[in-house]
């Protein structure tokens, strides 16, 4: 039995990576694969390490699955109630996004944050088109890095254009498996073709009219870069959604928060809204805890409630 990294899954097809050999092999299944978890609805996903057994030059089946590390999940496209794996056993989540064109969204990287910090994954905001900023954006910029310096693994302004700060970008993807996400238009393609010349994405252009980019990636997809990092490109960040969650979900992934909650009346019950003697309240009053992350927080937890409301009084 060889050992394989998968690079691509499209389905009932998985391309992988001899480690031995790097030779591609396109694989299916042994019959039905045993789930690794139940909930999810596909059993490989990208950056699995498999046991395959190879059956032409180019064409093999997988036995088995390494245990992982950690996954990121999103809703699964056939149905709501499962979760879809995109990719296992990252090393770094590397978030794009940019403060204009697209305009930045406040809240858009607490989701984010909310889906790698169960699985304990580091993630590394990076914010592209610097070329673009003026005095506001740079201030932007700022408060973003006072709200995320501390929980996150840091933030860097890039540019596609001028290059500004990519061989600092290189230089923290080096040796790691890193899951790069973001939504569509933010220049998630661009910089991926600039990391590696010739890795040939196709770039969207942002439409005139909605000032949104187009999609042009639908899989997940692993590429091994020329200093041996491995990047995952993912699909839009739209479909990275989370309907199955609980308000407690995000209480306890907001990271700060759930530190601060030991000192909550409630502990790690407290919601951090109406409860009495809320030590995350008193963070934010004191100034440990950011006020627009706060914001952030209630506007996620509020749109989860009625998203919730409207799923169970439909069930009666
Ligand atoms: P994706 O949808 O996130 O993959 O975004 P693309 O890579 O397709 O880029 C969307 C648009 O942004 C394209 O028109 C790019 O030329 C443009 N773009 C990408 N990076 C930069 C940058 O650093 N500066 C500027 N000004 N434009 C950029």
């Amino acid at each position: 039995m060889k050992k394989g990294l998968i690079i691509r899954s499209t389905g009932s097809w998985y391309e992988l990576i001899d480690q031995e050999t790097n030779n591609k092999y396109s694989c299916r299944t042994a019959g039905k694969m045993k789930l690794l978890k139940k909930d999810l609805s596909n059993p490989i996903g990208v950056g699995d390490f498999v046991e395959f057994e190879p059956e032409s030059e180019n064409q093999g089946i997988i036995h088995k699955i390494e245990p992982r590390k950690n996954y990121i999940v999103r809703q699964s496209p056939k149905n709501k109630h499962q979760l879809h794996l995109i990719a296992a056993n990252i090393d770094l989540a590397v978030l794009v996004t940019t403060l204009i064109q697209p305009t930045f969204k406040p809240g858009f990287i607490d989701r984010f944050l909310i889906t790698t910090e169960p699985q304990n994954i580091p993630v590394l905001i990076v914010f592209n088109k610097s070329d673009l900023w003026e005095e506001s954006e740079f201030q932007l910029f700022e408060d973003c890095k006072s709200i995320y310096r501390h929980i996150t693994a840091g933030l860097l302004e890039v540019s596609t254009v001028t290059l500004k700060n990519i061989e600092l970008l290189k230089e923290n993807l080096l040796g790691k498996t890193c899951l790069v996400a973001g939504q569509s238009g933010v220049g998630k393609s661009s910089l991926l073709n600039v990391l590696q010349p010739g890795i040939g994405l196709r770039t969207s252009d942002i439409s005139s009219s909605s000032g949104k980019g187009t999609h042009t990636t639908t899989f997940a997809e692993m590429f091994i870069l020329e200093d041996g990092s491995r990047v995952i490109d993912t699909p839009g960040i739209k479909s990275l959604s989370f309907n199955n969650l609980e308000i407690m979900d995000v209480a306890h992934n907001f990271k700060e928060f759930f530190e601060t909650s030991v000192g909550c009346r409630f502990g790690s019950k407290c919601t951090h809204r109406n409860e009495p003697e809320c030590a995350v309240k008193m963070a934010i009053e004191s100034g440990h805890i950011s006020f627009q992350r706060y914001q952030n927080y209630i506007n996620l937890i509020d749109e989860i409630e009625s998203q919730n409301y409207w799923e169970r009084n439909k069930k009666f």
